[in-house]
């Protein structure tokens, strides 16, 4: 294999892809190319327009996971992180400051807006700050593609008593970092998503692959607004190489991040089973051939195979870029 596409969202699919680049680089990875590029197809349905800033959650959270730059401890923004913009943001009563930007982490946002405004395209401008994040590490060893170039915003509609309608319908952002995703999501809007034409080389990327790889990202609103692009499930759906995916799901729970709630709004089973049934079988009109299962969900695997997916249980905690790598090498071997 020398061309691997993921579809990722943000922190799930970014430490996959640092795993998966670890394993490429050790020779770990079973039928896998030493010289094997990997394509990230990145989810842009988190993006939103703040301070006057675009802002890319998850594009940004794998570059600079890739180019060594993120907070591991919070997850998110940048290494050496100082917050006098916020606080200043603060002390004038400015709206929107419980989206937290670092300073370092707003210079990103300050170019991509620039940028923007100049008349480049998302992935134009992506590419260029890839020239710094991830060229000097990976050469053309790592591409990365948003899923759109067009608008798509995540919204999310939740009970609030004092509306007349008795809903009040919020950014993906503020349900998530606002109000933590404390309250059901009684529905989620993806606004623009239907009209949305794929990225430059989105599709390409998926047809041209030797090896598709859904990775544990949030199956909802990661990796669903990717699907949801016109045109995308299609290209899956007939690409000759294989599909395969792991579990964001472990024991009944998400590891990090709200994929319970947004599994629940979609009337999706919570469960590793769940996900991978809510994906379905290439063969039964979904869009994966295998799907990784952690070994908590081992029981899991027959009503997996039973739905016409390959199907095995190992260890998916990500605690390490080799530990990681064994996931990668475990999901190929499923499909290979
Ligand atoms: P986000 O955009 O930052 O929310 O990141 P993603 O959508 O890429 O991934 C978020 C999902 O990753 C979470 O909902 C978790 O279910 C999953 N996740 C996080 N850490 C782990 C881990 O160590 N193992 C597994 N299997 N899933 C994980
Ligand atoms: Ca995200």
């Amino acid at each position: 294999m020398r061309h691997i596409t993921v579809l990722s969202g943000g922190h799930g699919g970014a430490k996959f892809i640092d795993g998966l680049l670890h394993g490429i680089a050790a020779g770990t990875l079973p039928g896998v190319d030493p010289d094997a590029t990997v394509t990230v197809v990145a989810n842009t349905a988190d993006d939103l327009w703040i301070h006057g800033l675009k802002v890319c959650p998850d594009l940004d959270t794998v570059m600079y996971t890739l180019g060594d730059g993120l907070d591991h401890e919070r997850g998110w923004g940048r290494t050496e992180e100082t917050w006098s913009v916020k606080e200043d943001l603060e002390a004038y009563g400015a709206p929107n400051t419980w989206f937290g930007l670092g300073d370092r982490d707003i210079a990103t946002h300050l170019v991509r807006t620039q940028m923007l405004e100049a008349g480049f395209t998302l992935s134009q401008v992506t590419d260029a700050l890839c020239e710094r994040w991830l060229r000097p590490r990976y050469g053309a060893g790592v591409r990365l593609l948003p899923m759109t170039d067009d608008r798509v915003e995540t919204h999310v509609a939740i009970a609030d008593p004092d509306s007349p309608s008795g809903r009040r319908v919020v950014h993906f952002q503020e349900y998530w970092v606002r109000l933590h995703a404390a309250v059901p999501a009684e529905q989620l809007v993806f606004v623009g998503l239907d009209e949305a034409t794929p990225g430059p080389g989105v599709l390409e990327a998926i047809t041209g692959a030797d090896l598709v790889v859904v990775p544990p990202s949030n199956p909802v609103v990661s990796v669903g607004t990717i699907l949801g692009v016109p045109g995308l499930r299609e290209v899956l759906r007939a690409t000759s190489a294989p599909v395969v995916g792991l579990s964001p799901i472990i024991g009944g729970n998400h590891v990090r991040g709200m994929a319970e709630q947004m599994l629940t709004a979609v009337g999706a089973e919570v469960s590793a089973a769940g996900v991978g049934l809510h994906y379905g079988a290439r063969a039964a009109g979904g869009v994966i051939d295998g799907w990784l299962v952690d070994s908590v969900d081992a029981a899991d695997v027959p009503r997996l195979e039973q739905a016409g997916l390959r199907a095995a249980a190992a260890p998916l905690w990500m605690h390490s870029s080799e530990q990681t790598a064994a996931m990668a090498a475990a999901a190929i071997a499923l499909v290979g």
